[in-house]
């Protein structure tokens, strides 16, 4: 037997926290005896004869593992079966419009909107991947622009068409969107229950008076408090929904205050349904010194009754879903990317085309290539951090960069952990 390549052990000063990376296992101890079991598992022999349910307990969740195991080998089969697994998570994009204009976003507000050619060929798709690719549950999720510019036109017929096709076969659906929420108005927030509507994903810009510049629309005095108001409204009718509040921040616009503000229009019994993610905008330089300011954010969240993200790193077992077979973002012209967080969508030279017999037809294999491992370089394959991390954005690889992933990134690795472990013992 042998100890892991991926233990971590850290210490507060009352306790020695145990996390495996690759089974996402852990425990913790009071830091004496952490300390004196991290020195005897030296020895594994002496453990297993003297501190046998230690040696168990570790043995159980991958701790220890046979000396013959290749752990890295463990890794890529993670990856390989998450890449291929037939869950399909479609987006879609009505249009690439939008009725705001935030400074830090990369889409150009083209005047757009989905024809009803592509809509078809999109329920062809639909078809396509139930009848033939024998998808095993459809994942609905719908982007933009703002993809609730055309709810009527676009949302709710496809929505109707995926949920009767989805019944029809017993294929799991759900659906989802990705929006600034404004337009959930009661209205529309009265028929997204019938739409299986689960996940929202909405971005605030930091505090009130930032998000209020950032995000303004005429006839709206606050944009901020009106889509608090909108999120508050559809928890209230659906308390099966999930909103993942992401608050996009400059190192200027990220206060607790705003805490308080956003508190002001959320009903306490809603809270629990809305995980909080603060997010740097890509524009602002890395400061791994903010990540106390961060965590002291989220822990007041957290003290207000939200769910909140302390350890925002992907997982899964591949780096992005950009990585996943069954991904794909319709562009609102049949045009098909893999990622939605660069500049693909407006290239003239699409990554896919939908056809309109619903089969995607992609330019020099690219889907075959966002599949590949990132990580097989020497450096991830040494890293203590890979079964978490799995490599770099798979979009960067296949453009020849190999900068590590945590160059760019706020997040310090240990702290973001050991403040997640710890809250699994509050
Ligand atoms: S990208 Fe960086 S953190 Fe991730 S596995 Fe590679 S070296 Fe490790
Ligand atoms: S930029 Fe990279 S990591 Fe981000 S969504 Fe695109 S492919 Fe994934």
């Amino acid at each position: 037997m042998k100890t892991s390549r991926y233990n971590y052990i850290l210490y507060t000063d009352t306790h020695g926290y145990w996390y495996n990376a690759l089974t996402g296992s852990f425990f913790r101890l009071s830091s004496s005896l952490s300390k004196k079991i991290e020195s005897l598992s030296e020895d594994l022999t002496f453990l297993e004869k003297n501190v046998k349910t230690m040696y168990d307990k570790m043995k159980d969740n991958g701790f220890i593992i046979p000396a013959d195991v290749n752990e890295i080998d463990l890794v890529r089969q993670k990856h390989d079966e998450a890449v291929h697994r037939k869950d399909y998570f479609m987006v879609v994009l009505p249009t690439l419009n939008c009725n705001y204009s935030c400074w830090y976003c990369i889409q150009d507000h083209i005047p757009t909107v989905m024809s009803d050619t592509t809509l078809e060929a999109l329920k062809r798709h639909i078809d396509y991947m139930i009848d033939v690719k024998e998808i095993e549950s459809l994942h609905l999720d719908w982007f933009g622009g703002e993809p609730f510019m055309f709810f009527k036109k676009v949302i709710e017929p496809l929505s109707r068409y995926a949920i009767n096709r989805c019944e029809e076969k017993g294929v799991p659906f759900m659906n989802g969107s990705t929006t600034n929420g404004y337009f959930l108005t009661p209205e529309v927030a009265s028929l997204l229950t019938e739409l299986k509507f689960k996940r929202f994903q909405i971005t605030l810009d930091g505090e009130k008076k930032f998000h209020d510049k950032v995000k303004f629309t005429k006839g709206c005095e606050s944009t901020f408090e009106h889509v608090l108001k909108n999120i508050n409204n559809i928890l209230s009718l659906n308390p099966d929904i999930r909103v993942f509040l992401r608050i996009n921040y400059t190192h200027k616009t990220l206060t607790p205050q705003m805490v308080d503000e956003v508190n002001e229009f959320i009903e306490y019994n809603n809270r629990e349904c809305i995980t909080v993610t603060p997010k740097k905008v890509w524009q602002e330089n890395t400061d791994k010194n903010f990540t106390s300011t961060i965590q002291q954010i989220i822990d007041l969240f957290d003290a207000s009754g939200y769910k909140v993200s302390r350890w925002d790193i992907p997982s899964g077992s591949i780096p992005c879903y950009v990585s996943k077979e069954y991904y794909n973002a319709i562009n609102f012209n049949g045009n098909v990317v893999k990622c939605t967080a660069c500049n693909d969508l407006y290239e003239r030279q699409a990554k896919g085309v939908l056809k309109d017999n619903g089969i995607i037809e992609w330019n020099d294999s690219y889907d075959i290539k966002c599949q590949s491992r990132t990580f097989e370089n020497e450096r991830c394959l040494d890293c203590k951090k890979l079964p978490v991390c799995v490599g770099i954005c798979p979009r960067d690889h296949i453009l020849g960069k190999t900068h590590c992933k945590y160059d760019v990134i706020d997040s310090d690795f240990e702290k973001d952990l050991i403040n997640y472990l710890v809250h699994q013992y509050y």
